[in-house]
């Protein structure tokens, strides 16, 4: 494990856990109630910050808001200057109040409901166009409300080697986007006389990326499709080229490359064709801003492992049984004097899937102590479920030197309130 001391986000030092460098142990004594989410105000505007120097404008950096929707996290992004993406009208009422302006607002989807399209017209958002049945519906839509639509084409460039299949959105299986057959019929459909105006092209190559040759390649791929739409659209000259830069899941400190690596690579070739470029990360900005805090319930032994079981499970990070995903779990303190063993950390959900992590080596806690889970800040909270009817956690956000509540936690009575009487007993 390597997580060498830093001014910002998790880090281990001289024994602690820091967050912001602040020990995580004089942190928790002040929250009421594990599992919980803990995020790093510091790390998250650091992180959206890099992003944003890295491509200034003519360029744009949109957060995707499907990683981590929570709207006090948004409307410091959006204080940032940086625009929201979103895949819902749920998603885009969310990000108008977190305060995001319509000019800063993008919506896709490879099957979007009358009502994501309706809350995208009226809120005045840029659209993606995914298929021709959902040109139909936004151009229906759009005529109904009479507000004119500012679209980009989904392209589909060639498919990324080694992502997971479920983390792969293009090549030839993707369900996302246009194949080059289809956005040929689909441009020659359009006429910028309509009610739609194409003003570019998106695209979205999947996400975890370690390598930035892929972005390359889609670029080149999508300046040449821009020359067909710039035939019957000439002021075309958008390319968003999506999110997927991944992260630092095994703490390792494997060099991966960010959002400067990827600016020097792709904003040249950009602007040398007159380009501006939109890109929209999210798991990059979310994840390591934030960790779930999980009591250890008790522990268990079989056949040479070491059942660790926690309070916090799959309803609150889905990311290891759908994905096969790692996540560094941490002791807030260090006890060299404990034994080490390979351990699974199992949550309470009654299903054998329900891990957050198999065959590590860790030092064995004691019961009631709590771990931290890191880089849980994307694709975490915004994918939990009540399954198990367990309420879903409570969110925090320390500043360095306050704990904020910036999602209560659910009671339990909420959810039976959401049928309606009578109940028969
Ligand atoms: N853009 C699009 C179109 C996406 O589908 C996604 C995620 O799937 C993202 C951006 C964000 O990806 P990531 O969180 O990997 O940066």
């Amino acid at each position: 494990m390597n997580l060498p001391p830093s001014s910002t986000g998790f880090a281990f030092s001289k024994g602690c856990l820091l967050l912001d460098d602040t020990p995580l142990v004089e942190i928790a004594p002040q929250l009421p109630s594990t599992p919980c989410f803990i995020y790093s105000q510091a790390e998250l505007i650091q992180r959206a910050e890099v992003w944003r120097e890295s491509f200034p404008p003519p360029h744009s950096v949109y957060v995707a808001v499907k990683a981590n929707p929570n709207p006090h996290l948004l409307s410091m992004l959006c204080n940032l200057g940086l625009g929201a993406t979103t895949v819902s009208a749920g998603e885009l009422r969310f990000a108008l109040r977190a305060g995001f302006p319509p000019s800063r607002l993008f919506l896709h989807g490879n099957g979007k409901h009358p009502e994501d399209v309706r809350a995208a017209l009226e809120a005045g958002a840029l659209l993606n166009v995914d298929s021709a049945f959902d040109l139909r519906l936004i151009r229906r839509l759009a005529g109904e409300l009479s507000r004119p639509a500012r679209v980009l084409l989904r392209i589909n460039p060639s498919g990324v080697d080694g992502l997971h299949p479920y983390l792969a959105t293009s090549g030839e299986h993707t369900k996302f986007g246009l194949t080059p057959r289809e956005f040929k019929e689909l441009l020659g459909d359009l006429s910028p006389s309509g009610p739609l105006e194409v003003v570019g092209l998106h695209l979205h190559l999947g996400s975890s990326l370690t390598d930035l040759a892929p972005y390359q390649s889609a670029l080149s791929f999508a300046l040449e499709a821009l020359d067909a739409v710039r035939h019957p659209f000439p002021q075309a000259n958008l390319i968003n080229l999506g999110g997927g830069l991944a992260v630092d899941y095994q703490r390792r400190g494997a060099p991966l490359p960010g959002s400067r690596e990827l600016a020097k690579l792709l904003i040249p070739p950009a602007e040398g064709a007159g380009v501006r470029l939109m890109v929209e990360p999210g798991r990059h900005i979310f994840a390591p801003a934030g960790a779930i805090l999980t009591r250890v319930l008790g522990l268990k032994y079989r056949g040479g492992r070491v059942l660790v079981v926690v309070d916090a499970s799959m309803n609150i990070n889905p990311r290891p049984a759908l994905y096969g995903a790692h996540h560094a779990i941490l002791p807030l303190e260090a006890h060299p004097e404990r034994e080490r063993a390979v351990c699974d950390v199992v949550g309470p959900i009654c299903e054998e899937a329900d891990f957050l992590a198999r065959g590590v080596e860790i030092t064995l806690p004691r019961e009631g102590e709590i771990l931290c889970v890191l880089d849980c800040g994307a694709y975490c909270m915004s994918m939990a479920s009540r399954y198990n009817l367990r309420p879903l956690p409570p969110e925090y956000l320390w500043d360095g030197s306050d704990l904020r509540l910036i999602r209560r936690p659910e009671p339990p009575e909420e959810m039976l309130a959401l049928f309606p009487p009578p109940l028969s007993h």
